[in-house]
Parts: structure tokens; sequence; C-alpha cells
């Protein structure tokens, strides 16, 4: 087993000397337990929260242990009536290339017919579930609506944009990058992107792809993006606060001024954890799932090589150097 240990809590940006890699013996099975060959792994931007020493949502990374991330795997061994050898499943497993499960908890089989693996880790898993419950249950997308979508090329953003198409809203993303803004519009089908990086100024790119204002905004990213976006906002218009990568990895978090807005536009702000809502699963299971069969949504996955190359992974990802959702292939599938 090849593995990688919380090595050092970072203080601001990730390093990789936060991690080590290291081999390790797998251990016995105990009756009950399954044995599963990893073979993509998920980086995602709320590890980055995990590796604090401060109480959030999720219990933070123990330090001097390995490392924990959704995984696509196969049962390598079972001693679980539940589980026979080469099924495929996916659910909360670790940062490295085997991983016992105690009692088989916590992990489900899934089909692997239905979509590439990856697609567990992405479209059909986390980050779609939350893109599907921000932008429907929270934006309540009505046809003709502007929708915005901050880093919309990501795991989650490509999918909120396409799903607003879907209920016929007007969709514009931005993006730190062209290329990824140009498979926006010509891959996923959004009205419009714009990199943020480049443009002179956000609230002008707003002004002038939204010209009629935002009546959603699914707000990925935070600090000075949600400023300018507070300037655009139409009466009445919903914010799905799922993220806020640009503070991540800040030492100190950047103040937000045009506030008001909220008030005199009557705006409805929420956030959400979507381990909060797994009860809506199979909803988001027929919808999503049904589009994907239906031809209706595509999904670009970035790959990465090898669990060694996993904390730069991760690291490149919080930096924007994922095109699409990143994941780490362990072994073969
Ligand atoms: P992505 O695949 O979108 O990867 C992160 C992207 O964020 C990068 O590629 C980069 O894209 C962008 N980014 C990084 N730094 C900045 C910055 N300073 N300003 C603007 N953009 C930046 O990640 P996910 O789709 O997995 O996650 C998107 C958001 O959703 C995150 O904020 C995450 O925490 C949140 N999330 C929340 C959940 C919840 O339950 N509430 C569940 C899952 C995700 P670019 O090149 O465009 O800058």
């Amino acid at each position: 087993n090849r593995r990688v240990i919380f090595e050092k809590r970072p203080e601001g940006w990730v390093s990789e000397d936060c991690f080590r890699v290291e081999d390790a013996p797998v251990p016995e099975l105990g009756d009950g337990d399954v044995l599963v060959r990893n073979i993509y792994m998920s980086v995602d931007p709320y590890m980055r929260g995990r590796m604090n020493d401060e109480k959030s949502y999720t219990a933070g990374f123990a330090l001097g242990k390995v490392m924990q991330c959704g995984a696509v795997g196969e049962i390598a061994e079972s001693r679980n009536p539940k589980f026979e050898a080469g099924q495929i499943v996916t659910g909360m497993l670790n940062w490295e290339t085997h991983t016992v499960v105690p009692g088989g908890a916590g992990i489900v089989r899934i089909d692997p017919a239905l979509a590439p693996l990856p697609y567990f880790l992405g479209i059909l898993g986390m980050p779609g579930f939350t893109a599907w419950y921000g932008l429907l249950k929270i934006g309540e997308p009505k046809a003709g609506e502007t929708v915005y979508v901050s880093a919309a090329s990501g795991a989650v953003g490509q999918v909120v944009g396409q799903i607003a198409k879907l209920k016929g809203c007007r969709v514009v993303g931005s993006a730190g990058d062209d290329a990824k803004c140009k498979w926006c519009v010509e891959g996923c089908g959004f009205d419009a992107c714009f990199n943020y990086k480049t443009v002179d100024s956000v609230e002008d790119a707003l002004k002038q792809h939204c010209p009629h204002g935002i009546d959603i905004y699914f707000e990925n990213v935070g600090g000075r993006m949600l400023d300018a976006v507070l300037t655009r906002l139409n009466p009445f218009s919903r914010i799905a606060l799922c993220g806020m990568i640009s503070q991540y990895n800040l030492k100190q978090p950047e103040g937000i001024h045009n506030v008001r807005s909220l008030l005199v536009n009557k705006v409805k702000l929420q956030g959400f954890i979507i381990s909060d809502h797994f009860d809506l699963q199979p909803e988001f299971m027929r919808d999503v799932g049904g589009w994907l069969k239906d031809g209706k949504l595509t999904y670009r996955v970035d790959v990465a090589d090898g669990i060694d190359n996993a904390p730069k992974a991760f690291i490149g990802m919080l930096k924007g150097e994922n095109f699409g959702k990143q994941v780490v292939k362990l072994g073969d599938d």
C-alpha cells in the first residue's frame, strides 16, 4: 500500500511538504471488513479547511495519519457478505492505493456501465449533487432568468451552468483562463464566460454579459468576486453560497463592502453544506443521471497520474491549474 500522510499544517498556502508519501503494509482483514483497491481518488477544495486546526463542518485531518478522500475502487478482498471481489464501489476512502474498510461501512456499489469511473467523483458524485442542490433548491431558477456562476469550468460550476441552460436560463460564467471560458461556451452551452483575471473590471464584465442584471448567483469564489456581483443583483435575486475558494488560503479574509445591495434588492442569500441533504440524493440521481444518459449533459475531468502526484494535484486545483474536475488515477480501471 502506498499512501499520503498529513505531515504538517499549512499556514496560508499549502505546500508539498505538508504531505509525506510512504509505503505501508496492508492490514489483515477482520470479520466484516473489505479491502478496496482504489482506482480514482478525488481532490476537493473542502480538504483545505480540514487541514486547519479549527472546528468546521467536518472533522479536521489528523496530523501523522493518512488523508481521507472520496474515491472509486474495486473490492480486492471481502470478508463481508454484502460485497464480493471485483465489485466497483465508491465512498469515503483514503489517499492511498489500498484501503481496508471496517465492516464495509460507508461504501456503496456503483454500476460502472453508467458512466466513466471519475464521473462518480464529479457529476454523479458530491460536486454534481452540490450543483444540482444549490441551483435548483436554493436558486429556484425560472426560464428567462440570468444565472451567473463563478469557477464556472470546475467540478461544480460546469454542472451548474448546464442545468441552468436546461431550465431555460441565460447563463454567464467566469473562469481564470481563456481556454476554460471557451470550453464553457462551446462545450457546455453557456451564453457567455469571461476571464476574471484579464478583464479590466469584473463589475464592467458583469454589466456587459448580464445586461438585465443577475437573478441567481451561484457563489464558488467569495471575496472581491462577491462584492462585484452585489452591484449587479436584481430585486428578489437569490445567492446559493456554495464556496469561497478565493479565501481559503488567506490568513486574513477580504472584506465585503456592498452588503447594502442585499437589503435594497431583498436578496435571499443561503449557505449550504451538501452533506446535510443526502435524503435528496435519489432525486438528484434521477435528474442528473437521466440527463447524462439522454446526452443532455457533458462533463470534463482532469486526471493526474499516480498517488505520488496527489499532493501536487490538490495544490494545483486550489490554484486553478485543473481544467474540469480534478481526480488522481491510482490504478487500472
Ligand atoms: P473546482 O473544480 O472549481 O476547482 C477550484 C477552482 O477554483 C480552480 O480551478 C480555480 O478556477 C478557482 N479558483 C481558485 N482560486 C480562485 C480565486 N482566488 N478566485 C477565483 N477562482 C479561484 O472546485 P469545485 O468545483 O470542487 O468547488 C467549487 C466551490 O464549491 C469551492 O468553493 C468549494 O469549496 C465549493 N463546494 C462546496 C460544497 C458545499 O457543500 N457547500 C461542496 C463542494 C464544493 P479558475 O481557473 O477559474 O480560477
